[in-house]
């Protein structure tokens, strides 16, 4: 088969990176999880104290950040911090962060690299209108806060992270805006993308309607 690009794009906590491994796994795509590059460099920037407003700052933190991935591990120049990018601390400050434009260019040049050559599911907020404006198959994946929230809080109770589910909803509400308000690469549906409204479905039931399309653009 040749390369074969799936866009999933939507908000904070829709289920994406959990849909997204599953349709890997069935297809034998390499998946990538755009959002913990992006978390990496805001983990790096808090623990630096970075200024958000000083150019010069941040220029030397991309110069300065080197981002592997490996299965599903992250490392930041040579550590793994798989766990303590997905924390609340974490989720706080990647908004801002994520939307500098240089940010932007380093991350998306870095995610183009990493899918050359190969069949990939990537998951993220600007990856069917920017990153791969031509992918296969797009997917725009919503529910509502509330449900987000809660699946939110769940995650962190499992992994023993402390959160409560008013402050959970408030950053989901909060990254939301950001991420969809602003200048660089705003969270948008693609116009060629098919939206699901995971809200009231199983998971089973998203990766079926997923699987449908791929199946249909494959052409099985
Ligand atoms: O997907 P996740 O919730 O881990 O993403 C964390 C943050 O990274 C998002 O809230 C958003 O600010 C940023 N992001 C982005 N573009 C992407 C993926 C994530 O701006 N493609």
């Amino acid at each position: 088969m040749k390369e074969f690009i799936v866009t999933v794009d939507g908000p904070a906590g829709s289920g994406k990176s959990t849909i997204a491994k599953i349709i890997a796994k069935k297809y034998g795509f390499t998946y990538l999880d755009t959002g913990a590059m992006y978390r990496m460099i805001a983990l790096y920037a808090l623990k630096n104290s970075i200024d958000l407003q000083d150019s010069k700052a941040i220029e030397t933190m991309l110069k300065n950040t080197k981002l592997d991935i490996v299965g599903n591990q992250f490392f930041l120049n040579g550590k793994d911090v798989s766990d303590e990018i997905r924390t609340p601390r974490v989720s706080a400050i990647v908004s801002p962060v994520s939307a500098i434009k240089e940010v932007r260019v380093k991350l998306v040049d870095l995610q183009r690299e990493i899918s050359k050559g190969k069949s990939v599911i990537l998951d993220g907020r600007d990856i069917g209108t920017v990153v791969f404006p031509n992918g296969d198959v797009k997917i725009y994946l919503v529910a509502s806060p509330e449900e987000r929230a809660k699946r939110r809080l769940k995650e962190y109770e499992e992994k023993g992270v402390e959160a409560d589910y008013e402050s959970v909803l408030t950053s989901i509400k909060e990254r939301d805006f950001i991420d969809s308000t602003r200048k660089e690469s705003p969270l948008k549906k693609a116009e060629d993308a098919h939206e699901i409204d995971s809200s009231t479905m199983s998971i089973d039931e998203v990766v079926e309607v997923i699987s449908k399309y791929i199946d249909e653009k494959i052409g099985v």
